[in-house]
């Protein structure tokens, strides 16, 4: 069922605290954690706690919760200081575009110059 825990899922395990993470900002309905590779000086995933594969699925089946992920996407970056300089809020979606874990996740990217377009 849609935003079930999901038993082979990493960010389900990072949410219920199998999977040690290093988090940053937590709310009723996200988590924010730093990449455990990051590609920028700063590099921060924000999930739902709730299990939705994609940004579509989650847009679809919780409008709401969407917004709660880009709302505190915006507050990591307010919190790391790269607001100002700006940044990139990124969602891989499928796998031909570079996702790899399939419980939705934006990248907030920020800290060193970004070119467009991305790779
Ligand atoms: P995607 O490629 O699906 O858009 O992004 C998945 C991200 O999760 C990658 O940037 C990858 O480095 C990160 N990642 C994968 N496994 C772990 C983990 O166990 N801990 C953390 N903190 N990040 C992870």
């Amino acid at each position: 069922m849609a935003g079930e825990p999901q038993a082979d899922c990493l960010f389900c395990k990072i949410v219920a605290g199998e999977v040690p993470a290093t988090l940053v900002r937590e709310s009723e309905t996200t988590v924010a954690f730093r990449d455990i590779n990051p590609q920028a000086p700063t590099h921060v995933l924000v999930i739902p706690r709730a299990h939705h594969p994609d940004a579509a699925s989650v847009a679809a089946a919780d409008p709401q919760l969407a917004a709660d992920i880009l709302r505190e996407a915006g507050a990591v970056a307010a919190d790391e200081h790269i607001d100002d300089s700006g940044y990139r809020i990124v969602l891989n979606t499928g796998a031909g575009a570079g996702q790899t874990v399939f419980h939705v996740h934006a990248h907030v990217l920020g800290g060193r110059g970004l070119n467009w377009p991305p790779g």
